[in-house]
Order: C-alpha cells, then structure tokens, then sequence
C-alpha cells in the first residue's frame, strides 16, 4: 500500500500503485508451467507444437502456418531472411518500436523509412517510395490499417506485436500481407513468459524454411542457421494465454468504452476495422501536465513513443514527429478494476 494525497479532513488515502501496465498471470499459467517443469522436458519440443497449432487456430488459418521463435524481433528478422530482404529496399515507418530498424540492419537490407499519417500515427503506406521491394507495416497500438492492393506488388509483413486479434474487413491482422509477425514480450497482449515471437505465412514453404533455420544443431549440410527457439516452459505459458485471449480483448475494450464513453479523445480507427485494445492513447497537448497529475497519485501513464525514438529526423518525418508530442497511453490490461479506471478518468479529465 502507498500513500497517494491528504483528504480534506486530513486522513491519508492509501492504495497501491497503478501501473501502465501488467501481464494478465493466474492459475492456469502456473500449472502449465509447472507440468513443463516436472516433466524435464523445458526445451523445444511438443509444447511449442501445440502453441503453433492453437494460434493457428485462434486466427482461423491451417495449422502447418505459424512458428514460434524467440523474439518478435528474431520473427522480423527471419522473415525478411527467407524472403532474400539482403541489399534489397525494406520500408518501414519513422514511428514505431526499434525492432524494425534492427531487424532490418542484421539481415543487411537497406533501409526506407516512411512518415506517419496525419490522422493516425500508423505508416502512411501511400509513401512507401517505388523502389521498395519489401514494406514491413505495423499496426500501432491495436489499430489496424487496410493494405491498400495497390501494394501487393511489395513483399508485405505485417507486423502485429501490438494487434494479436484485431481485424481488418473482418480479416485477421497478419492475413493481409504475405507475413505476419506477433511478439509476446512481457508487455504485450499476452506473453510467453517474458519473450517470444511467432511468425505466420500463407504459403507454408516459407514456414517450412523457417522450421529447418530454427533446427540449428545436428544438421549434415553446412548451411548457416542460428538458435531462435522458443523453450517449452515459454509455450506453455503461451497455451494457457492463448486459450483466454479471447477474455482479456473482452476487458481491455470494456475499460476502453469506459474511458471512451467518459468523453476522453482516443485514437480509434475507421469503421471497417475491429481494433484490439492494446493502448487507450489520448490525443492531447497536455502531455506532461497530465503524466505529472497522475503521477502524484501514484498512476503511471506514459509518452507511448518519444521524440529521441523516431527512427528517423523529425523535420523529414513531420507527421511522426507530431504524434510524439501530442499522445499520452493510459493504463488499459485485463486485470485493470473499474476503481481504478474511474480514479484515472477523474484526473485525466480535470487536466484536458
Ligand atoms: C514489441 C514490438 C516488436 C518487438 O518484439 P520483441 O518480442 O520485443 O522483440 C516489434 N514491433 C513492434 C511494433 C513491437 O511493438
């Protein structure tokens, strides 16, 4: 418990901290977890199997599409490796996670970077320059965007760290492109235990390909292939996230409609999507004035990505460089209470 204020009548209020945010962990992660560990079995092996065929099952696509590695940034990584992205031209947004950037240096490819939209801080696809062969485009924060057909000519990734569920046209995010990533870092919509990724094709050669790059030790032939696994202990955790995704959309968009219904101005997106609630962002000038009234009592709300983040300079990349200075991400996750989520609401709409 922490002390967050003086009432009026002088007794302290005590409550604990609100976090931004906090993985959704209960019974059924430890008991899997537990079952891995007495089963000696904890690396690669039948639980990774079960968590590729239960994703794909939860996106609706044939299981022999999805693997599972180590990282959402390995999964970017490897799927521009087996796409021959070497001294070829990737693009890929000024606004968004450093992954990108990474991935697209180790595998050798030379980099395009695209602004932002004006009225969303997702890439604006309508620039991604001619001689791009690739287009790497993130859904940013749940908000899934269209890729117009007009660039299906490019090798497409989606990338859906952030967009695990959401729906485009009533498509999956990932079934857009060619590719789809998705991570379960520990702060993400569900987590594999703290890291893991998992990419999906629809032509499973290329998970094939990638399947064999993952199997690194023992081979006979001299080809180069490096250790990205995933561990069972992971998958596992991953299963029973999995197995409950459907109920932690559910909260997070309950607590968003609260949020949004409250009046507060979040970025939402057009109405043929179906976003996932990964952030609440809130459009606002007030950015530090608003951090810092949280702040005092004891909420941390964050600048979702801040000015020295931009992959690129901000006077070329005009439209990103706004949205660091205009959005604020509250706490939104499954085990968020609805106490909680009115006290955030109460100082959030004192400020704007
Ligand atoms: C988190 C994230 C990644 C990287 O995933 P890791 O599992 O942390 O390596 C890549 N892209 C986006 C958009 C992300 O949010």
């Amino acid at each position: 418990m922490s002390i967050i204020g003086k009432g009026s009548n002088e007794n302290w209020i005590c409550r604990d901290p609100i976090p931004h945010n906090r993985p959704t962990l209960g019974k059924s992660e430890e008991k899997f977890a537990i079952n891995i560990l007495r089963s000696g079995w904890l690396a690669q092996g039948s639980a990774v199997e079960t968590f590729e065929r239960e994703f794909c099952e939860f996106l609706e696509i044939p299981e022999d599409c999805a693997v599972a590695v180590s990282s959402g940034t390995a999964a970017l990584y490897l799927s521009l490796l087996v796409n021959g992205a070497k001294n070829r031209t990737v693009a890929y947004p000024a606004y968004t996670c450093s992954a990108l950037r990474n991935a697209v240096g180790l595998v050798g490819g030379n980099h395009a970077l695209v602004d932002s939209q004006s009225q969303s801080p997702n890439m604006n696809i309508e620039q991604v320059p001619k001689h791009a062969s690739i287009a790497i485009i993130p859904h940013m924060y749940g908000i899934p965007q269209e890729i117009p057909y007009n660039l299906q000519q490019l090798l497409t990734i989606e990338d859906c760290a952030q967009s695990l569920g959401a729906r485009v046209n009533e498509k999956y995010t990932g079934l857009q492109g060619d590719l789809g990533v998705f991570s379960f870092f520990a702060t993400k919509l569900m987590t594999s235990g703290g890291q893991g990724g998992m990419i999906i094709a629809k032509d499973p050669a290329i998970i094939q390909e990638i399947k064999d790059y993952r199997l690194f030790d023992k081979r006979s032939d001299e080809k180069l292939r490096f250790n990205f696994q995933m561990t069972d202990l992971q998958a596992a955790i991953g299963i029973a996230q999995i197995r409950q995704f459907p109920s932690f959309i559910k909260r997070r968009e309950e607590i968003y409609q609260q949020y949004k219904e409250a009046g507060l101005p979040l970025l939402d997106g057009p109405p043929n999507i179906t976003p996932v609630r990964f952030r609440a962002i809130i459009q606002t000038t007030k950015q530090n004035e608003l951090i810092t009234a949280l702040r005092l009592n004891n909420i941390t709300s964050v600048i979702p990505l801040q000015e020295w983040e931009l992959l690129g300079p901000k006077n070329m990349y005009t439209n990103a460089y706004h949205w660091t200075q205009n959005l604020v991400s509250l706490p939104i996750y499954p085990t968020l209470k609805d106490v909680e989520v009115k006290l955030i609401l109460e100082i959030t709409k004192n400020i704007l």
